[in-house]
């Protein structure tokens, strides 16, 4: 199973990227965690890009699509399926991206898009704020973080809708309904998908996916 998420900040991409990743066995790739991760440990590349992150602006490209190549590379060795949370946030990493997925045989079999209006994920933001101190969950920084992906990821949607690979979710509700209705469609449409060896995921049942919500609140999702 091959997804690609899109979403606004706290729509849930975080929480139903990692259910997705334990259903069915597969890399969750989280484009914000990655850099989040390079930034706490001071390499150069965190260095360079913690200024981005704390002002809510997008990092170069490049840098993502490099670390987003690298990771794929190793889904691929892993058995070929994954889930990425966090890339494309413009066109251009969309083409850029889909690029990589066909140099490498890996090319998305579903865009997911969790739907989620702007007050909703601004409660959701800054409740989590309190909690996690993200540096990027502040009024001023969310408000930036929605202003871009109204202008620039918002619009990959019908790119999506057109190739004929878009599921849309309302993730307005709690995060178990929410994971529900997106394992459901993803094994509804395993049998239309050609992954050769690649395990299948396994039937519906949250309950055996403590882990994934095991830190989640019900109706909580993180971004
Ligand atoms: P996220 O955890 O997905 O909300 O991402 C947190 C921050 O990481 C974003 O506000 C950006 O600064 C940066 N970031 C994550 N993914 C990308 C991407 N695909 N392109 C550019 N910047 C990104």
């Amino acid at each position: 199973m091959r997804v690609l998420m899109i979403a606004p900040p706290g729509a849930g991409k975080g929480t139903q990227g990692a259910l997705i990743a334990a259903h069915f066995g597969i890399p969750h790739i989280a484009t914000g965690e990655l850099l989040r991760d390079h930034v706490a440990r001071r390499t150069d590349l965190g260095l360079a890009v913690q200024e981005y992150l704390d002002r809510g602006e997008l990092v170069p490209d490049q840098v993502v699509l490099d670390m987003v190549r690298e990771a794929l590379v190793a889904a691929k060795a892993a058995g070929g399926g994954y889930v990425l949370d966090g890339i494309p946030r413009n066109m251009q990493q969309a083409r850029a991206a889909y690029q990589i997925a066909r140099e490498l045989g890996m090319i998305a079999d579903v865009a997911l898009h969790l739907d989620a209006d702007d007050a909703e994920v601004i409660r959701r933001l800054l409740a989590r704020a309190a909690l996690e101190h993200r540096s990027d969950d502040t009024a001023e920084v969310i408000a930036q973080r929605l202003v871009l992906y109204h202008q620039l990821t918002a619009p990959i949607i019908g790119w999506y809708r057109d190739r004929g690979i878009l599921v849309s979710v309302d993730a307005m509700r709690p995060a178990q309904e929410v994971g529900r209705d997106i394992l459901t469609a993803l094994e509804e449409m395993w049998p239309l998908l050609d992954h050769g060896p690649e395990p299948r995921g396994r039937p519906v049942d949250l309950t055996t996916l403590g882990e994934a919500f095991g830190a989640t609140e019900p109706g909580r999702a993180s971004g």
